[in-house]
């Protein structure tokens, strides 16, 4: 498969051009806004066009897929122009600004015919696949609750756009809660019906919430206790899964990296439970790329990135309202 790139992003830099390379496939071009950085990223990852207008890669019947790694609220229009092009499409979470506009997506790459995945890593990893398939089994009985922890320190180099620029869709929610939305739909094979939240601004950056604290109420009856941060730099990640027979704890499991560890709590005692340390992004393009050939779908779809977007901005609205939100779905997911 021939990728093109678009946007010269730290993600694609540090994570997408290595996993797109490594199941095979060859990142033909990549598109930024500006030509000067298209041309430097273009350099430093050995890709052989670059260029500051997106029909390089549109334009290119050559190039199979797309992967969309720009700020959030220009997913939109450029997957809508890939998708027009005939291209197959990857892009990051938040799939779009608002559930309509992500939905109007999923609904375009229906009618061309094209794959439309999002990048929610965190089903690919072999921890969570793992979780998964212990509920699955019953091995915890009924599903009571599910707590994600997911405070992390957002790293110097990634504090610009995402803490203080509301319009280019920064703040954590539409960063983290995003995917912890899609990790609880994940495991719990579920989606929440309605959420109450609170949110803060420690002052980080300009304009968006740094902080908040949420919980849904899924259709079973189960609760999801959800906590996402840029400011804390030793709180750690994981998620617990309690049943009413058993219990997971997750461990360093909301990463990018295939590490943490998984524990299963019975009557019986407590086990480590093994699981797979595969690349996220590895299986992720594989799952993508799968898709495309007919023979599988994608980790994430893009129905999916409707649904952990629609759940993500009931959160914001929640807290901004003081008041529990029903969550709108649109009519794609
Ligand atoms: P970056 O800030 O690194 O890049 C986003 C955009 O900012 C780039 O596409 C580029 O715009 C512009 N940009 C990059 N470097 C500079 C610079 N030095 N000066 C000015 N502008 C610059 O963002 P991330 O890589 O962290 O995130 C990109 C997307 O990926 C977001 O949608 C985010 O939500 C998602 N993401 C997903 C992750 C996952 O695991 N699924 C993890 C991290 C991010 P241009 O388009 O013009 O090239």
């Amino acid at each position: 498969m021939r990728w093109g790139l678009v946007g010269a992003s730290t993600i694609a830099a540090q994570h997408m051009i290595g996993a797109i390379r490594a199941t095979g496939g060859e990142v033909a071009a990549v598109v930024s806004t500006t030509r000067a950085r298209a041309d430097e990223f273009a350099a430093s990852h050995g890709i052989a066009a670059a260029a500051d207008r997106l029909t390089l890669v549109l334009d290119d019947a050559s190039i199979g897929a797309v992967y969309i790694s720009s700020t959030n609220e220009k997913h939109h229009a450029q997957a809508l122009a890939a998708i027009a092009a005939g291209k197959h499409v990857l892009c990051e979470k938040p799939l779009a600004m608002t559930v309509a506009e992500a939905a109007g997506m999923v609904q375009a790459a229906e009618a061309a015919g094209v794959v439309l995945a999002t990048n929610h890593h965190l089903r690919c990893s072999g921890a969570h696949r793992a979780v998964r398939d212990l509920i699955r089994a019953g091995r915890i009985g009924r599903v009571l609750s599910l707590r994600l922890f997911h405070a992390v320190q957002l790293p110097p180099h990634l504090q610009g756009w995402r803490i203080n620029d509301a319009s280019a869709g920064g703040g954590v929610i539409p960063d983290i809660t995003v995917h912890d939305a899609d990790v609880a739909r994940f495991l719990l094979d579920e989606d929440p019906v309605a959420v109450v939240a609170q949110m803060g601004a420690s002052g980080m950056g300009q304009g968006v919430e740094d902080s908040v604290m949420s919980v849904w109420t899924m259709p079973s009856g189960a609760l999801v206790q959800s906590h996402e941060s840029f400011t804390h730099p030793f709180a750690g990640s994981g998620l617990e899964v309690h049943g009413d027979r058993g219990s997971i704890f997750a461990r360093g499991v909301m990463t990018q990296a295939p590490v943490g560890e998984v524990e299963l709590v019975t009557a019986t005692g407590r086990a480590a439970v093994p699981f797979p340390a595969h690349n996220l992004y590895v299986q992720g393009v594989g799952d993508f790329l799968a898709a495309v050939a007919g023979s599988g779908r994608p980790a994430a779809t893009g129905a999916d990135g409707v649904a952990s977007l629609a759940v993500a901005l009931a959160v914001r609205k929640a807290a901004q309202t003081g008041t529990r939100q029903q969550i709108d779905y649109g009519s794609a997911a």
